[in-house]
């Protein structure tokens, strides 16, 4: 798939602008603060409404204006697309083809994006929750029901948290209804895990390939989940959902004491291995980027294998953050079969040589 034209209105610096891409590579490129990054934020949001920046909807609309609306026809194999996305202060509204989606699962995965900022090169020795933000952003895209069930899951870790909260603090005492929500939160939490082992698995494969191809064979690559529940093996989601639970009981004095769920997926991790060593305490910094790029990398085939199109690819000033292998193997796997916008302060030698009738975009002050 691709995006064949964007329209923007006051979203961030931008007022008014159309714009008619590529479908091969587009660049933007500009000084420093003019728009660039605004622009591919812009394509992120349009494909999952929301941005991959900040989770306030409000800095994403134009200083002193009341609404952001952004338009955009997506090319796919089955035809064109309309997608319309306007965020005010009262909310968002969702169309495809015009037409109102109010469950943002209906929405979101109609364009599908995969973002590539310096920040993801730390993708494996950062913080727990960015690898499940990671997770979670890739795998809602290509399967909605993974959406709905997560957003599930988070509803009731919140009441149940809050209930908690609750106890601990002596405001309420019915042990019945925590074991309701607790029954709740477990089901749910099976569904979730068994979606991520299943998804994290065929991920892995893609991974391990293009890990292998980048170093020349030397390291091989696997990705583990990482949770405290045991033997998650071959287990289905009522098997994970019955562990998930038994681990509630085994925690629960420890929850009513903290006011706080102690496990599931809001709590898991992934870790990384090469040659069965773990990335993240014994790789080195190139080693853990590779790591990352592989595994970025990977995202493009999963996507492709589970939605039958390519993504969209978004590149926020990574090249100049990649050694020359790195960028060569990069522009290589998207060549002619990925739509890819990257900003940059310029194009070096590398991209001249490797990039194929580029599509370029000079960004300056919001235009
Ligand atoms: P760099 O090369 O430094 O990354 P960039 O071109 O990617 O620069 P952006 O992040 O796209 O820069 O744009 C930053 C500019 O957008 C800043 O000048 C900022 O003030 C402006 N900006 C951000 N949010 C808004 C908003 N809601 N309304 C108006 N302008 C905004
Ligand atoms: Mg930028």
């Amino acid at each position: 798939m691709y995006l064949k034209q964007i329209i923007l209105t006051d979203f961030r610096n931008y007022q008014k602008q159309k714009l008619d891409f590529s479908p091969a590579v587009n660049v933007l490129i500009g000084k420093n603060a003019q728009g660039k990054t605004n622009l591919l934020e812009a394509i992120f949001v349009l494909a999952m409404a929301k941005s991959h920046r900040t989770s306030k909807d409000k800095e994403l609309i134009r200083f002193k204006q009341e609404a952001a609306r952004l338009e955009g026809t997506i090319n796919r194999r089955l035809g064109d697309l309309k997608l319309e996305l306007i965020l005010s202060k009262k909310g968002k509204i969702a169309k495809v083809n015009h037409l109102e989606r109010p469950k943002l699962s209906e929405y979101i995965g109609q364009l599908n994006v995969i973002l590539f900022a310096p920040e993801d090169l730390a993708l494996v020795k950062g913080a727990p929750q960015e690898r499940r933000r990671f997770i979670d952003m890739e795998f809602s895209q290509i399967d909605p029901l993974y959406l709905h069930d997560l957003s599930q899951y988070k509803q009731v870790l919140r009441q149940r948290n809050k209930y908690l909260k609750a106890l601990q603090l002596k405001q309420a005492n019915d042990l019945v209804y925590l074991d309701i929500l607790t029954e709740q939160l477990a089901n749910l939490g099976g569904k979730v895990i068994a979606k991520r082992l299943i998804y994290l698995k065929r991920l892995e494969t893609y991974a391990k390939d293009l890990h292998a191809q980048i170093t020349q064979g030397k390291e091989q690559l696997t990705l583990r989940y990482k949770t405290n529940l045991k033997d998650l093996g071959t287990q289905t989601e009522n098997d994970l959902a019955t562990n998930l639970l038994a681990k509630f009981q085994q925690l629960r004095q420890k929850e009513l004491s903290q006011g706080t769920s102690l496990a599931g997926p809001h709590r898991d991790d992934l870790s990384f291995y090469l040659n069965d060593n773990n990335v993240q305490t014994y790789g080195s910094q190139g080693q853990q980027r590779t790591t990352a790029l592989s595994v970025k990398l990977a995202e493009i085939e999963l996507m492709h294998e589970q939605t039958g199109e390519y993504p969209v690819l978004l590149l926020d000033d990574v090249l100049s953050e990649l050694d020359g292998q790195r960028q060569t193997h990069l522009l290589k796997t998207i060549q002619d079969k990925v739509q890819t916008f990257l900003t940059t302060p310029g194009l070096n030698d590398i991209a001249q040589q490797l990039i194929k009738e580029p599509k370029i975009f000079h960004v300056n002050n919001g235009k």
